[in-house]
C-alpha cells in the first residue's frame, strides 16, 4: 500500500503534461508489478499437486500411520468402493477391519451407511463438491484412524481430471 501514500497526486497539478504523464507511468508500471506479485503468490497458493492414486486408478488414502495400509477409493454404480492395500498397493482381504463413515457438507457431514461387499467397503456417494469421512480400525482394539476427501468432480485445470482424482505433478516450490 505504501506506493499509494506516496502518490503525488497534488504536485502534479504544475508539471508539464508530458512529465506528468511520464510520472503517472512509472507509478502505474509499479503498480502493474505489484499487481503481477501478488497475482503470481495468489496462484501459487492455490496451485494444488495431484492426490495420490490406487492401482485402479481411485483415490488413496491414508489408513495407517507409516504408510503400510491405504484405503483406494472408486465409485462405481453411484457408490464409494473402499478397497484395502499394503505398502506395495496389493490388495488386502477384509477381515475383522472396519470403516464407519458419514458424509455431506462441510461441517454437516451425517452418518452413512457401510457394507461389506466382495471384500471392499461400499457406501452411498455423496453429493458433487460434498465429503466423505471415514473412520478406519484395523480390528476392534485398534485407534481409529480418519481420512477424508471432498468429492470434487469438477474438471481440474491443469490435468482435465476430476478434481478428486487429479493427477498433476506436485508443485516444484513443493518438491524440497
Ligand atoms: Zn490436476
Amino acid at each position: 500500500m505504501r506506493e499509494f501514500s506516496e502518490y503525488p497526486t497534488t504536485r502534479h497539478v504544475k508539471h508539464p503534461i508530458s512529465l506528468q504523464n511520464t510520472q503517472n507511468t512509472k507509478h502505474m508500471k509499479k503498480h502493474i508489478i505489484a499487481l503481477l506479485c501478488s497475482l503470481a503468490i495468489t496462484i501459487t497458493g492455490f496451485a494444488h499437486s495431484g492426490v495420490e492414486k490406487g492401482p485402479n486408478g481411485g483415490r488413496l488414502l491414508e489408513f495407517s500411520k507409516d504408510e503400510t495400509l491405504h484405503g483406494e477409493v472408486t465409485v462405481k454404480d453411484g457408490k464409494f468402493v473402499i478397497e484395502l492395500l499394503d505398502k506395495s498397493h496389493k490388495a488386502v482381504a477384509l477381515g475383522e477391519q472396519t470403516l464407519t463413515a458419514s458424509g455431506g457438507p462441510s461441517g454437516k457431514a451425517a452418518k452413512l451407511a457401510v457394507e461389506k461387499k466382495d471384500g471392499k467397503f461400499v457406501i452411498p456417494v455423496v453429493k458433487e463438491g460434498e465429503w466423505l469421512i471415514v473412520q478406519f480400525k484395523a480390528d476392534s482394539k485398534a485407534k481409529s484412524i480418519t481420512a477424508r476427501l471432498q468429492y470434487d468432480t469438477g474438471a481440474c485445470d491443469g490435468c482435465k481430471k476430476p478434481e478428486w482424482l487429479c493427477e498433476c505433478p506436485p508443485a516444484k516450490d513443493a518438491k524440497k
